[in-house]
């Protein structure tokens, strides 16, 4: 043997040594976070405030706001570093009062469905709007139909979600077109009014509401748009089989306001080492107003927080400035998300790393990633670290709405990915609920999201 070939060996040796040990430090590490997220977690306490002490917290209610201060007091009782709200200017929408419907097969014979009026909606005119229907698949089937077909009618989008997609988010992709651009695309035919299949896998009574858009039609030419419950659509769509003549009715007082001042509610942990590299571990705070929000994005909220809180609670100093950022109005307009990278910018923050939990409170399976080859390659070699807890997904993919805007060259972005077979059974509707949380599961994706932190605190970006 060479002396370089001797010489090269052992460095090999030694640097897996080096390896090995590091291995076994950091399996050290992660047991100690699973475990005290498993035994003396926070997130299910603070879930259960923030769902049942406060509930939906729609972008610009009282909800919202009490949300805020929530967010930071809790923060502020964890003795980390810093805490702080950031200005927000935010759109404002009511629901009013509780919509209603019906099918009316002659008059006088109606039948009741569940529906609830799209984010951003404007109201149906005071006494209602009745008309009959026409039921398209997708915006496609609007230019084939024409003006003709469409014009004085709603126009009734039901096009359900593709079972057979194992990634659920992959069939809402699928359909929510219907959802955010329906009104506007129906309304350039002359439809009254646009009512669509709520995007949920499931057959059941809940509508689901989301934001939709009336990109630049003028207001006067603004229809309303309101969703309708698996079963209702399915319902309605055999009632005009058997009789294409029957109406529909739908009431909603829905409105918009002039845009209000919220907050992103942030705190921090400052960097021994690098203090001026950000990590930043972040979910909205604001939600639909039917349900509590729990799933989205209550669970994000606390997880996110709960990093910080594990981070202090086991004793593990930071390299890096960790930031738990709870931003606001992800759902209907996205100015928090917005507003925080703006920030970051004009200040010269160097945002390395950012992570974002909002696919519900379930069972972590792993995350996706917006970032280069090299480190995936990284996060590929730490996979033997997460195999006791069961987490296998790591590839690239999407991260979350309000991290997307800090994406630059080198850094990494990523999204919690758990299994999401049931999130569209609760999203944006009125039984995403605290009771539709699972303990162990909520804590055990904090737990995940805290472990993918410290690795890329210890290690860094590639
Ligand atoms: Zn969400």
């Amino acid at each position: 043997m060479s002396k370089n070939i001797i010489l090269t060996v052992i460095i090999c040796i030694s640097l897996n040594c080096f390896s090995q040990s590091d291995l076994k430090n950091d399996s050290v590490i992660l047991k100690k976070i699973y475990t005290n997220a498993l035994v003396n977690g926070k997130s299910y306490e603070w879930l259960d405030y923030l769902s049942n002490q406060i509930g939906g917290r729609l972008s610009g209610s009282l909800n919202a706001q009490k949300a805020v201060e929530w967010g930071k007091k809790e923060l502020e009782e964890l003795g980390i570093d810093k805490v702080w709200l950031q200005s927000v200017m935010v759109p404002k929408w009511t629901r009013g009062v509780t919509e209603f419907a019906f099918i009316e097969t002659a008059p006088g014979v109606t039948t009741n469905v569940p529906i609830c009026a799209l984010g951003g909606s404007v109201p149906t005119p005071i006494g209602g709007l009745k008309a009959s229907l026409i039921e398209v698949k997708g915006l496609e089937d609007l230019k084939k139909l024409g003006a003709e077909q469409i014009k004085g009618k709603i126009v009734f989008f039901n096009r359900p979600m593709q079972p057979d997609l194992i990634e659920t988010f992959r069939a809402y992709g699928g359909c929510v077109d219907q959802r955010y651009s329906g009104a506007a695309e129906a309304a350039k035919y002359g439809a009254i009014g646009v009512i669509v299949r709520s995007m949920n896998l499931r057959l059941d009574d809940f509508p689901h509401t989301g934001s939709m858009s009336y990109g630049d039609l003028k207001n006067e030419n603004k229809i309303p748009a309101a969703a309708i419950s698996t079963n209702g659509a399915d319902l309605l769509s055999g009632m005009l089989k058997l009789n294409p003549e029957i109406k529909f009715q739908f009431n909603m007082n829905c409105r918009s306001w002039k845009d209000v001042e919220s907050f992103n509610v942030i705190g921090q942990i400052t960097g021994s080492e690098y203090p001026n590299e950000y990590m930043v571990v972040g979910g909205h705070l604001d939600s639909w107003d039917l349900g509590d929000g729990a799933h989205d994005d209550g669970a994000g909220v606390v997880q996110s927080m709960e990093v910080l809180r594990l981070f202090k609670e086991i004793g593990y100093t930071p390299k890096r400035s960790i930031r738990v950022v709870l931003f606001m109005n992800e759902e209907n307009g996205l100015r928090g998300g917005k507003k925080y990278a703006e920030k970051a910018k004009s200040k010269g923050e160097n945002h390395v790393f950012a992570l974002e939990s909002d696919a519900g409170g379930f069972t972590p399976r792993g995350f996706s990633f917006n970032c280069d080859d090299n480190n995936l390659a990284q996060i590929h070699s730490w996979k033997p670290l997460f195999e006791p807890y069961l987490i296998h997904y790591f590839a690239k993919g999407y991260s979350g709405a309000d991290v997307r805007p800090l994406k630059k060259d080198g850094n990494v972005l990523a999204g919690l990915r758990p299994d999401s077979q049931r999130y569209f059974d609760y999203h944006h509707a009125k039984n995403d609920t605290f009771d539709a949380i699972n303990k162990r599961e909520l804590e055990l994706g904090a737990a995940t999201m805290s472990s993918l932190v410290y690795l890329f605190d210890k290690y860094g970006v590639k």
